[in-house]
């Protein structure tokens, strides 16, 4: 059981809170100005601590150099400079209709700040998801306590090394620890919750956030499915969810986390995905030093128990000292084994083949709603069934991962894959209360609307 935290670090808590309130509450962060020194400053910080950032995420996760590029900090890089594109847009004051009945009168809906906001990070992408959200934040002008997880220390102390080196405590402060950490924070009159991880821990953080009614986006997780037609590229399809797989090692969020392959391109695409993942790593993965590991033991060993529920078609292997899982593909025993039932966020993928596309979209339809679904087909009227019959978070048609790296889609889940989205102007929304301001005339006033008063119009 993890120690419950010294009253001197509660205290500390609570210090930090009381005083991010007050910074707000003077007005600090408001000013457009300095919100965009702010992501300005955080894109050169990111920039000047790149190379800690590599070590750290080596490290963590053994991600290679391309991969925390790609992943973490070109996504973080790109996010600022479209907010900072945006941001004088997304903060103006939208002028909107007004109804017949309030003629005369102008309607605004002005963003505001909610205050002070916690944004709690996993350990997949641990600089990615612990920063973007708070591009959104400053950007709406609020302060930001940022939770880092405790699985990815190199990278938590990292986030916490530079935040606090370049940015004032009571804007921007980083709060490190674990699950009792993260209880006493969810005590504090935060403002606005930002949660990033598990399904049964979002449900936490629900809970504690209802008891003072603070407003939540939950980033949560799933198993996301993957359909391949008939009709697809099977080539291509093979190794775009070959991607999406190994990214990572599929400690991914929006991973492809199982397989429906029509049963005639079946055996080619097997064939496809083992070449695929050949090309990307060699004969031997597990040996390649730019494949990712699995986070810690005890994911490691969950993912290879998955390895007992059903038959494996290609890869299988696994290196304990390195916590390296071979990209595997396997077909279930049943739909009721652990690899069928939890989110796998590993390097397995369980493949089963289907002759009917109905039986597909209602076996999706029978569980909760994903995170992600990738479609790969050239046929347009099975993505208009699938895209119209399904509902789930975001997703691809021929691509997997792809959509949650513009900033021009909203990001996030939908029934248990999460509630509320981010990711360029959904990030400004998401920490902002639009407030609904009518401004009535004083030039004419009507009597109807008075009490007991009788129909007319008063010049003023
Ligand atoms: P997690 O839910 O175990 O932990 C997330 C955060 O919550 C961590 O900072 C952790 O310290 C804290 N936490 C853990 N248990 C807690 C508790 N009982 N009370 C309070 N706080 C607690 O998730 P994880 O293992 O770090 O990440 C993997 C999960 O996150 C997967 O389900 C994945 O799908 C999901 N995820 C979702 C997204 C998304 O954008 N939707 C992105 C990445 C990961």
């Amino acid at each position: 059981m993890a120690a419950a935290i010294e009253e001197s670090s509660r205290e500390i808590i609570q210090a930090v809170i009381e005083k991010q309130k007050q910074f707000f509450k003077e007005g600090k962060t408001k000013p457009l100005d300095v919100r965009k020194q702010t992501l300005e400053k955080l894109a050169d910080v990111v920039k000047n601590h790149e190379k800690e950032i590599l070590h750290a995420l080596k490290q963590d996760l053994n991600k290679s150099e391309m991969e925390t590029y790609a992943t973490e900090i070109g996504i973080l890089l790109e996010e600022i400079r479209f907010t900072l594109k945006h941001i004088d847009e997304w903060a103006a004051p939208v002028k909107v209709k007004t109804a017949k009945t309030h003629v005369g009168s102008k309607a605004y809906k002005v963003p505001e700040p909610y205050g002070a906001a916690l944004i709690i990070a996993p350990w997949n992408y641990p600089l990615q998801l612990a920063i973007s959200p708070i591009i959104g934040a400053i950007a709406s002008g609020n302060t930001a306590v940022i939770k880092p997880s405790e699985l990815t220390p190199h990278t938590s102390n990292l986030i916490a090394d530079i935040v606090h080196s370049h940015f004032d405590p009571e804007y921007i402060k980083v709060v490190e620890g674990g699950v009792d950490t993260t209880r006493h924070l969810l005590e504090q009159p935060f403002d606005y919750i930002f949660f990033t991880g598990s399904v049964p821990v979002g449900k936490v953080i629900m809970e504690a956030a209802a008891k003072q009614l603070i407003p939540v986006t939950l980033e949560l997780g799933g198993k996301s499915p993957c359909i391949v037609d008939k009709t697809a590229n099977i080539a291509l399809a093979a190794k775009r969810i070959a991607f999406g797989k190994v990214t990572n090692a599929g400690q991914t969020c929006v991973a492809p986390d199982y397989l429906f392959v029509y049963k005639e391109v079946k055996e080619e695409f097997i064939e496809e995905f083992q070449k695929a993942v050949h090309d990307f790593y060699g004969k031997n993965p597990l040996t390649n030093d730019t494949f990712g590991k699995i986070v810690n033991e005890r994911h490691f060993n969950r993912l290879t128990g998955y390895l007992q529920d059903g038959e494996i078609l290609t890869g299988g292997r696994v290196d304990h000292a390195s916590l390296k899982i071979e990209p595997t593909l396997m077909v279930p025993n049943d739909d009721s084994v652990p690899v069928m039932q939890d989110e796998i966020f590993g390097p397995i993928f369980p493949v089963m083949e289907f002759e009917v596309l109905d039986e597909v979209i209602e076996f999706i339809n029978d569980r909760p709603k994903p995170l992600a679904l990738y479609l790969f087909t050239s046929d347009d009227d099975v993505a208009d069934k699938v895209n119209s019959s399904v509902s789930y978070g975001g997703g691809c048609v021929n691509d997997t991962l792809m959509h949650l790296a513009t900033p021009y889609l909203p990001f996030g889940g939908v029934g248990e894959s999460g509630i509320g989205n981010y990711h360029g102007e959904s990030s400004f929304s998401t920490f902002s209360h639009y407030k609904s301001i009518l401004k009535q005339t004083t030039k004419f006033d009507f009597s109807f609307r008075y009490p007991n008063s009788k129909f007319g119009l008063k010049i003023l």
